[in-house]
């Protein structure tokens, strides 16, 4: 696809992504749905407000009514499709820098749109091609009040909400002024948590930190967690349909880390985790552990939504997926992240604890090893020798292959991927292992093989 990428369309605003191009999509989308209404909602950026708008005016221009839901968190917006069952032009960058927006577009069940429906929508934005309303069937706009409100709570009743007011928790919250800046924090209040926030006033200037939720951006929430009484600290991306998580002490929870205590709470033997072909160890461990089925995609959440589609539909109980990033589904919830759902499982998992500390909680899962190395390239026929040794490597090794995306070895106790980066010319190699020796020395036999094809 040309437009959509693995998580919608993304760009500097106003440069990349302009009211022209959000109004086509508009109109696309709206001429693909066979529907009468259109939900628009956005994030907290400085843009949001003029794409939803253009969002709208496409919608009314092919004929659809349009439901204005205003600054949401993007797993609000899916409770909103799926309770009421219309689609969404959603305005949102999620975890990128404030001079970012994007369109993500979500069906009335409340989930992203599979590749081939996006497909569609994009080949009418190619070829210019919609389905024009006139002046009699144009769309009327109506301003939808409480959608946050009601999504908490929906949240409320999908959790075990008695086990985690019984612990008396302390939260620290980070919305990193993002669209959960009032739903997240109202939302473990009312679980019976004491709330404290940070960075919790919505703000698409970003002004305490950046959107992404790792180490470097969560010193303020650390230091927090740190210096008061709190139990754990809770941060988002901006769309808020992830979270990460730091420890009593201040310390950040590796996203794999807290990915592997939530799975290892939820299998049950036969099955299976759909996650990216850069899954860690920590997650091949849990699965063993567990006899689940370990089902790896394409790096990219609609890969894993499609694949979690597929297994269900198999028959196949998928209870957890996702990828170390903080995106963890809980696929019989919804097909969705849900920042606020995930932190509210982590809870769980500390309620159940019976009054250990995280730090105790995620040991079993924290103490790997993960190396990357890079091998550089100055053109293509040396990039295609490098990853044709890389092939012949892979297929000689004592190990379990997948070829989805790059090349990966599967050695029981350790992995080794092999990948071009998008954005460099440079081969990326990881490698992951509890024994750090045998970590390094995968990544660097790997490295050697592939400079064999230089
Ligand atoms: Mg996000």
């Amino acid at each position: 696809m040309e437009l959509f990428g693995s998580s919608g369309i993304r760009g500097v605003a106003l440069r990349y992504l302009t009211p022209e191009l959000v109004l086509d999509i508009a109109k696309a989308a709206g001429t693909v749905w066979d529907t009468d209404r259109v939900a628009v909602a956005r994030d907290t950026r400085t843009t949001g407000e003029l794409f939803a708008n253009a969002a709208a005016s496409g919608l009314a221009s092919v004929g659809r009514d349009v439901d204005r839901l205003g600054v949401v968190p993007t797993p609000a917006v899916g409770h909103y499709c799926e309770s009421v069952g219309v689609p969404c032009v959603l305005v949102t960058a999620s975890h990128n820098p404030p001079e970012f927006n994007g369109i993500k577009l979500v069906g009335p069940d409340g989930v992203e749109l599979s590749v081939d429906v996006l497909e569609r929508v994009e080949r009418r934005v190619l070829d210019d091609d919609y389905a024009h309303a006139n002046w009699r069937t144009a769309g009327s706009e109506t301003v939808i009040e409480g959608v946050a409100d009601d999504y908490v709570d929906q949240l409320l009743d999908s959790v075990d909400r008695e086990a985690i007011a019984d612990a008396g928790l302390t939260v620290a919250v980070d919305p990193g002024h993002g669209a959960a800046s009032i739903p997240s924090p109202r939302f473990y209040r009312e679980l019976g948590c004491t709330v404290r926030t940070v960075n919790a006033t919505p703000d698409g200037h970003f002004p305490g930190r950046e959107s992404e939720p790792v180490p470097e951006n969560l010193t303020a929430l650390s230091r927090l967690v740190a210096t008061s009484d709190a139990d754990v600290g809770i941060a988002h991306d901006g769309d808020a349909d992830r979270a990460v998580f730091v420890d009593e002490t201040g310390a950040f929870v590796d996203g794999d880390t807290s990915f592997a205590a939530l799975a290892d709470a939820e299998l049950r033997p036969g099955d299976a985790v759909v996650s990216a072909v850069n899954v860690s160890q920590r997650l091949v461990d849990v699965c063993d552990a567990n006899d689940a089925a370990l089902e790896l995609t394409p790096i990219g959440a609609t890969n894993i939504i499609t694949r979690t589609r597929e297994l269900g539909d198999e028959g196949t109980r998928v209870p957890i997926a996702g990828e170390g990033n903080g995106g963890v589904f809980f696929p019989p919830y919804r097909l969705s992240r849900d920042g606020a759902y995930i932190g509210a499982k982590f809870l769980e998992l500390l309620a159940a604890a019976d009054g250990d500390p995280v730090s105790e909680v995620v040991a079993p899962y924290a103490d790997y090893h993960f190396v990357r190395l890079n091998a550089e390239y100055d053109d293509t026929a040396e990039r295609e020798g490098m990853l044709a040794a890389a092939r012949a490597y892979v297929e000689t090794a004592d190990a379990e292959p997948n070829t989805t995306d790059g090349y990966r070895l599967d050695y029981g106790d350790a992995w080794v991927l092999v990948r071009p980066s998008g954005t460099e010319p440079k081969i990326r190699i990881y490698a992951e292992s509890a024994d750090a020796d045998r970590a390094e020395r995968l990544a660097a036999d790997m490295r050697e093989a592939v400079e064999t094809g230089r």
